[in-house]
């Protein structure tokens, strides 16, 4: 009895590694080995590359946002005081 249970608390402590030797990409949301890998937490280039674009396209619309907003707010009270 003690020695099947030794058993299966082996076989937990290997499952619990091998799940956690895999990771989950940020790119594509695929399952991707974490050992070895140069792209992780990647799945591949290709997905690091993307995430970096994103990345960057993201800031220059933040950017460029602002200036939209503040053009919308000012041009409010001018037509408000012509009603007067
Ligand atoms: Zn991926």
């Amino acid at each position: 009895m003690n020695h099947n249970l030794s058993l299966q608390h082996l076989k937990l402590i290997v499952y619990t590694e091998q799940a956690a030797m895999k990771i989950k990409c940020p790119g594509c949301k695929k399952e991707s080995k974490w050992e070895g890998n140069p792209f992780r937490p990647f799945c591949s280039e290709r997905c690091k590359l993307i995430d970096l674009g994103a990345w960057a396209s993201d800031e220059y619309s933040i950017a460029g946002r602002p200036e939209d907003e503040s053009d919308q707010i000012s041009s409010e009270p001018e037509n408000e005081e012509e009603r007067d």
